[in-house]
Formats: C-alpha cells, structure tokens, sequence
C-alpha cells in the first residue's frame, strides 16, 4: 500500500545527518528542532501557534480539552472516520452525536448539522478524510450561528487547500477554532514513529494548548489545569523538519499517481472514482474507489491473488462499532457511511509509485471485470 522505503531512500543523507546531530546533542525531549520544526510548519500552514504533541489522539483529546466542555456536552461528528475521533469524545465523557456523510466525498454532510442540533450541542468535529477537505464554509456558518466551536480533524489532509467562495484560500486544519494532525508513518507527512500537531489562529488557545500538552504547566511547576503529557521528541521532530521541504512535491506524486488511477479506470463501469470537491484540493492519502457491494470482496481478493494489496477503511461504521453501541443508534440511522463501508476499496498510494505500477493495478482491475 505505502513504500516507505523508497521514499527514504531518497532523502537517506539528509535525514542521517538530522539524526545524528539530535545524538550528538544529547537533547532528545524538547531539543532545538521541535521549536524549529514548529515555526516552519506555522510559516506552510499559514497559522499563528502550531503545537507538536505525540501523536494525532492526543492531539484530538488535547483540543478537546481546551473548549472547557462540561460532561454530557455534545460534539458533532460522523460515523465514517478512524476511530480516534469519537473515541476522545467518550473518554472526556462528552457525547458524540453523529450525522453521516456525503456519498461523494466521504465527508460530513452539512445539510444534516440542523437535525441533530439541541442546547447541549457545542463542538463539531469535521474530518478531512482521505486528503480533501470537508465543506468548511457550510460547516463553519452553522457553528457561527449557533456559537458552536469548530475542531477538524485534519490528520488525513495535511497541506490540502480549502477555497472560499470569495477565491481566498486557507489550509486544511487552520479553518476551525482549531485543528489538528498526525505524522503517523504513513500519513501524508509521516514521522519514523508517532507524532502530532495542533493548529490554532487564536492567542488563547495557542497558550491554553501548549499548557495542556505539558501537564497543564503554567510557570515551572505551577499548574491551573489538568493535562497531559503529550511531546513530539527532537528525534521526530529532525526527522519532520527534512521531510516537510519535500511536502509539496509528496502530495505532487499522489496526485499523479490519482490521475493515472483516474485515466484507467474512468472508463469501467462498474468503478466509481473518487469525486474531486470544487472548494477543496485533494492530497490523495487514499485512493479510494466505490464498487456494487456484491463484488467488492471478490475483486480485493482477486486483486490478492495478483500479488496486489489493497484496504477497507473502513469495513464498520462507528455506530454500528461495539464500543459505542450504547449510543443507542442502530443499523440504518447512517445509510450513506453503512453502503460505504460495503462499497469501498482503497488501492495502494504513495510517493514512489510509478505509471507501470498504477497501469498493472488498472490492468488487474479490468481483467477482473473481463474475467
Ligand atoms: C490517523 C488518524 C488519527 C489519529 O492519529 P494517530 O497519530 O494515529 O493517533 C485521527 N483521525 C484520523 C482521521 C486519522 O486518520
């Protein structure tokens, strides 16, 4: 699905000396490149205060923690998303209140925040799933309405743009009060382990963030909240600091590699390819096509049986998710992201991917339909 290797590989010089440096400084927590690191993603997101944590959860637990919420509160989010996000949700005792998600896009659809509303409603988390960005300016004009906060979950986005209607452009995960991401090593910037990051434009937060990620610490040893322990190590960070110069031409590669996927299988019938949003560009995490429910199984294993992966995100809802049945809801509340799950199948997606690669995927396809 991802090749890692390669894509380190081409960088092997650079990222050795960057690790190297951080072993002979001896400076592994809090060092000179998780500061710097810091600053330079500000400066490619465009957003006053960015805030490394250990890894994308965290960073989710973390956002929602600042808002002050009070147990019961409800947080709007969907139920075709990594589980992350509805799991901070609970553990801060706050109740997920779910709508589905647009067949398209595999983002939240706004036209349903009204039904699900109440006085209790206080957040929404949209997630930007598969590299593009859900609808931020619908999203962001029902919380202004209600006083509602905006959390997006921009782990699978990060770099992707977000055009306004008036033509002016913001990045994913900087729309919100705040967002956050992961450098998980196999996100869009990935990290040699876990890592995270939070993003916010506001003075409050970007303080109240950077308290809570370090114990809720204040002054040395002065606490006035509860935190957490949450930290990028300087290794990461050295690490992120090389490969957030090559971010663009990442998502480049991703992006040629979406239109080779395209141009093949454009022409099958049966293939639906992913559905490219006006308002947003699309950094291709997944490439993610929709199939009839009853060949879905039998065309990943055929595509197996060839030697080439392929991944269901994602195979169950998070309603219908043992954890979270005592939500109450039940199979049929969320049709579109029930089919999704049924319909789905990502092919593999990456840096290093190469036209005779992505034609012999194509070319699989196609003998099985031709089968
Ligand atoms: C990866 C991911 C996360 C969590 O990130 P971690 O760094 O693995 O904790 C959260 N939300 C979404 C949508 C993700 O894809």
């Amino acid at each position: 699905m991802v090749d890692l290797h390669g894509q380190y590989l081409r960088i092997k010089e650079e990222i050795n000396a960057a690790i190297q440096k951080v072993i002979d400084s001896s400076a592994f927590i809090k060092g000179g490149d998780v500061r710097l690191f810091q600053e330079e993603l500000s400066a490619y997101m465009g957003v006053a205060h960015t805030i490394a944590c250990g890894n994308g959860t965290d960073a989710l637990q973390v956002a929602m923690m600042a808002l002050d919420l009070q147990p019961g509160d409800e947080v709007i989010t969907t139920p075709y998303t990594f589980i992350a996000t509805i799991e901070v949700i609970r553990l801060l005792r706050l109740k997920p209140v779910l709508v589905d998600v647009e067949p398209g896009t595999f983002n939240m659809d706004p036209e349903k925040l009204e039904d699900v509303y109440t006085e209790r409603t206080r957040a929404i988390v949209p997630v930007h799933l598969f590299g593009q960005c859900a609808n931020m300016e619908a999203i962001m004009a029902f919380a202004g309405k209600y006083g509602l906060f905006v959390i997006e979950d921009s782990a699978q986005a990060l770099g992707a743009l977000y055009t306004y209607s008036d033509g002016t452009q913001q990045r994913a995960g900087t729309i919100g009060h705040m967002g956050i991401t992961s450098f998980f090593p196999s996100k869009n910037l990935g990290a040699f382990g876990d890592g995270g990051a939070l993003f916010t434009r506001n003075d409050h937060f970007g303080r109240r963030l950077a308290s809570l990620v370090n114990h809720g610490m204040q002054k040395r040893y002065f606490y006035d909240h509860v935190g957490v322990n949450s930290r990028l190590d300087t290794l990461q960070a050295a690490i992120l600091r090389v490969k957030l110069k090559h971010l663009d031409e990442y998502h480049l590669a991703r992006q040629r590699t979406a239109d080779w996927y395209d141009d093949a299988l454009s022409g099958m019938a049966e293939v639906q390819t992913p559905v490219r949003s006006a308002f947003s560009t699309h950094i291709f995490h997944q490439y993610t096509i929709q199939l009839p429910a009853e060949i879905r199984d039998d065309l990943k294993r055929w595509l197996q049986e060839k030697g080439i992966p392929s991944m269901i995100y994602y195979p169950l809802p998070l309603h219908l998710q043992g954890a979270y049945l005592d939500l109450g809801y039940r199979a049929g509340d969320f049709p579109v992201s029930e089919k999704l799950c049924k319909k789905v199948l990502s092919l593999p997606m990456h840096t290093e991917m190469e036209k005779e690669q992505a034609d012999h995927i194509s070319g699989a396809i196609q003998s099985f339909f031709n089968s």
